[in-house]
């Protein structure tokens, strides 16, 4: 395990979207765990209004986080954020939120709603009837639409990069994630966003939620993250205060494998770097 202090979490999900907590019970967990600071990302609507986002619930949340902000200013900071899809342009206000995190969970193929993170289930079917039985073909239109995102949307971090990586443990027939095809697409991928961003996360959710026992992204595309430059913060993704800094330990140690000897997290002043 790390000897590093992790004290902060900037993507987590409260009862306000599709997580199981409230955000003031996410609050009292990180002031337990002697967290300095925790930012909040709900899910940012979308064109679809799909079910785990914000919704009419928007407004609310942004007035729940606000207060919290008042009532624990002595014990600790709290950042007003939203996770944002490559399909919530235009559906979020501007000028509201501390920080935001760009993400792509979904692509749209013949009409239908493809999602990368559902189930394994719909990823099969999926894989059958619109992209002609080919998992590659589906995970080449996840890359296309995150080499895209960087157009459409202007946040302060990259969420999970691949998570279409989800069911690799689960399910690894849905398609190769070691061979080359798979590997030249996820780079070129990287190649268009780190146009733009700078910033990405190294996500332990998958672990808290028992789907894999690494963070995404992947160690290959970690290895080009560190080649490319890249500035990165641990996250953790998290739906249930349980989990609010499960896996942060590991992600050290695998990026400290990986070369990288910073971390960042947000302050006032943006973003800091942190030895590790
Ligand atoms: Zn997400
Ligand atoms: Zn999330």
């Amino acid at each position: 395990m790390s000897d590093i202090k992790m004290t902060q979490n900037l993507h987590t999900h409260t009862t306000m979207c599709d997580g199981r907590d409230t955000p003031e019970q996410m609050v009292e967990r990180a002031i337990a765990l002697g967290f300095d600071s925790i930012g909040f990302s709900g899910h940012a609507n979308t064109v679809f209004r799909e079910a785990c986002e914000l919704g009419d619930r928007l407004y609310p949340y942004i007035d729940e986080i606000n207060r919290l902000k008042g009532a624990y200013a002595e014990k600790i900071k709290i950042f007003l954020g939203t996770e944002l899809d490559y399909y919530s342009a235009g559906c979020m206000p501007e000028g509201v939120f501390d920080y935001s995190i760009a993400s792509v969970h979904y692509t749209v193929r013949e009409g239908e709603l493809v999602s990368y993170d559902l189930s394994v289930e719909h990823s099969k079917d999926a894989i059958a009837r619109l992209f002609g039985g080919s998992g590659l073909e589906y995970a080449r239109a996840y890359f296309e639409t995150m080499a895209d995102m960087p157009r459409r949307l202007s946040a302060d971090f990259v969420g999970h990069f691949d998570i279409l990586t989800k069911y690799e443990a689960k399910a690894p027939e849905l398609f190769d994630t070691g061979c080359h095809q798979y590997r030249k697409m996820a780079l070129e991928a990287l190649t268009a966003v780190r146009e733009k961003y700078e910033f990405f996360e190294v996500n332990t959710g998958p672990i808290g939620r028992g789907y894999k026992p690494a963070p995404y992204p992947q160690p290959f595309i970690l290895d080009e993250m560190k080649a490319r430059k890249c500035k990165l913060l641990i996250t953790s993704d998290c739906h249930n205060s349980k989990f609010l800094d499960r896996g942060f330990g590991e992600a050290v140690e695998l990026l400290r494998a990986h070369g990288f000897d910073e971390i960042y997290k947000l302050t006032d002043r943006g973003f800091v770097g942190m030895k590790i």
